[in-house]
């Protein structure tokens, strides 16, 4: 149970660090503050003086209701003007105070707290600034281009008819297709579209036996006594301190041996069979292409076989190729109008009258 001397720091002239029992300070002359405030600094010494630890554990100062003087806890009659102590009429005890480690660092918490916050205001300056840095040199040139494409929009808006001859017609066909193959598979049960081709014995599982027993060791934590464990300080009320501890367990490491029993693993057999099956497999995609009608699906001979062969997706794209303005122009369209257009055929399609590109045949119509 260490006693130590604390400390206090005058308020008159700012002295820091005057010892905690002193009733006045060492530099200035000043008496104690009446809510003083003591502290253990870092080099506090441990009090082996067996008066002063009796000083230090007979309580708490008190103050004198008619001086303020402080006195200590033995005392009946005020050291500085004779008063007799009188709790009743108001004399306070300076407080004793318990200060556990935990606490402490739950109070410093909140100053992280504090620097986080700071943080965050430098960031959100920062952010202002690059905001107004764009503002300055981009905002004219964000302006300017956006005014721009606005006026193209505009602009493009502005189309005219004109008459185009159909002079061509172009197509792609694609098909992805399936095969249906024979697969060699083993399982435990043979599907029911599936034929068996041999049958074995092999391994399904394996079962746990017991084999007896046998001696392990094993490394467990057994108490062994207490200890004392300086978990705080309780601040005495008279510029000392006491340390607070507690009686904690001591474990060790100890080896221990015990039975286990022992197992070994059998195996268990099972009929396994070996079987084909048919599955739909991907077997590639067929294409077909051509500058002329009519147009038509690839793999026609493949699929007339349809135990062999199915279809799993189909892909197309027509195309129309007109001339009009001294230009040629390829547009995809939908296959019933590709069947319906003949060679030769005059419609309408639209033009930009400002920039002159071709937006396309007006179908519609
Ligand atoms: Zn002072
Ligand atoms: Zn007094």
């Amino acid at each position: 149970m260490a006693i130590k001397i604390g400390r206090w720091d005058c308020s008159q002239c700012g002295f820091k660090g005057n010892l905690g029992p002193e009733k006045s300070c060492e530099k200035c002359g000043a008496p104690r503050p009446q809510n003083v405030k003591f502290y253990l600094a870092d080099d506090s010494e441990i009090v082996k003086n067996t008066s002063k630890i009796q000083e230090a554990k007979s309580g708490a100062d008190w103050v004198c209701s008619f001086c303020s003087g402080h006195n200590k806890a033995i005392d009946n009659i005020c050291k500085t003007c004779g008063n007799d102590r009188d709790v009743l009429d108001g004399d306070k005890s300076l407080e004793e105070k318990i200060h556990l480690y935990n606490q402490k660092q739950e109070k410093k918490k909140p100053k992280k707290k504090r620097t986080k916050k700071k943080r965050t205001k430098k960031k959100r300056t920062k952010k202002k600034r690059t905001q107004v840095k764009l503002g300055k040199g981009t905002k004219k040139v964000l302006i300017g281009l956006v005014s721009f494409f606005i006026l193209f929009a505009i602009l493009a808006q502005f189309s005219s008819d004109i008459e185009v001859t159909a002079t061509g017609f172009k197509w792609e066909r694609s098909i992805e297709i399936e095969e249906n193959t024979k697969i060699i598979k083993d399982g435990w049960e043979i599907p029911k579209d599936g034929k068996e081709i041999e049958s074995y014995k092999a391994i399904h599982h394996h079962k746990q036996l017991e084999d007896g027993t046998e001696t392990r060791t094993r490394t467990i934590q057994k108490q062994v006594g207490t200890e004392k464990v300086k978990i705080g300080e309780k601040d005495l009320g008279n510029g000392y301190f006491e340390d607070i501890y507690e009686e904690k367990p001591v474990y060790e490491d100890i080896e221990e041996t015990y039975t286990a029993t022992k197992y070994k693993k059998i195996p268990v057999y099972k009929t396994k069979y070996k079987y084909s099956v048919f599955e739909w497999k991907d077997a590639g995609t067929l294409n077909a292409k051509d500058n002329k009608k009519p147009a038509y699906w690839p793999g026609k001979d493949k699929l007339a076989d349809k135990n062999k062969f199915r279809v799993k997706n189909k892909e197309a794209k027509y195309f129309l190729i007109v001339k009009g303005d001294d230009e040629t122009y390829t547009e995809e369209i939908k296959f019933e109008l590709w069947e319906e257009i003949k060679m030769g055929d005059v419609l309408i399609a639209e033009k930009s009258s400002i920039f002159g590109t071709f937006y396309g045949l007006k179908l519609n119509n």
